[in-house]
């Protein structure tokens, strides 16, 4: 009995499992399902990830091999030397636009600083002061030129020269550069800046020169 029992069982279990194979139509929705899967997600073998995603684990050449074996199609898609160039493309794509934004970036930092430095230079003065040291003789300093990118040195020896004289660059009271020249040549200097050919002088607008009288030094310079 039990071996008929048995032996009954089996043939049924065969019967269940052939019943699905023997059936057309189901057969049918399988295919179907099978090819629409891999479309949408195909699982590498070798790192289990989407086959898309395999750079992103560690054993990116073993992927790539499996792939290159088991769907030629795929490998091309994404390892392809065309894939690669045009993803590097991109790569320096994004970069270019980095790169582009820095610079419109540093290029509006640039202009703000000149904008600044060209609001200091129109609040910039330039003194030129007739400084009384006796009756006859008196010595004319210059200050502020620096603030409208005049180098001080080639001018002290500019003024030496044209006005004959002695001028050096020294540091005033308040321990700011300026030229002093030996002499009265205030005026000079002054029409020398207003008229403007004086390459050394460039860029040093009239309106923020001023002419001063300095005679209270006179007293000073007397008890000496
Ligand atoms: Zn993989």
């Amino acid at each position: 009995m039990s071996s008929e029992n048995a032996s009954n069982a089996q043939t049924s279990a065969k019967e269940d499992d052939n019943q699905p194979q023997s059936s057309g139509s189901a057969t049918e929705v399988e295919k179907e399902a099978v090819a629409a899967a891999p479309i949408s997600v195909l699982f590498c073998d070798v790192c289990s990830f989407p086959v898309e995603y395999c750079e992103f684990g560690t054993s990116l050449t073993r992927c790539k091999e499996a792939l290159q074996k088991s769907n030629p199609e795929l490998f091309n898609k994404y390892y392809s030397e065309e894939t690669l160039q045009s993803r590097m493309g991109t790569l320096s794509l994004e970069k270019q636009a980095k790169l582009e934004k820095d610079i419109a970036k540093a290029e509006k930092k640039a202009e703000k600083k000149a904008d600044a430095a060209e609001k200091k230079k129109k609040e910039s003065i330039v003194t030129i002061k007739r400084i009384e040291r006796t009756k006859r003789k008196h010595v004319t300093a210059i200050h502020g030129l620096e603030a409208f990118d005049i180098q001080l040195k080639p001018v002290a020896k500019y003024f030496a020269q044209r006005f004959a004289t002695g001028a050096s660059v020294t540091k005033n009271a308040q321990g700011q550069d300026e030229i002093v020249v030996q002499g009265d040549v205030a005026d000079d200097i002054l029409e020398m800046i207003e008229e403007g050919k004086v390459k050394l002088l460039k860029g040093v607008p009239s309106d923020n020169v001023e002419l001063v009288e300095d005679k209270k030094k006179k007293a000073a310079e007397e008890e000496e």
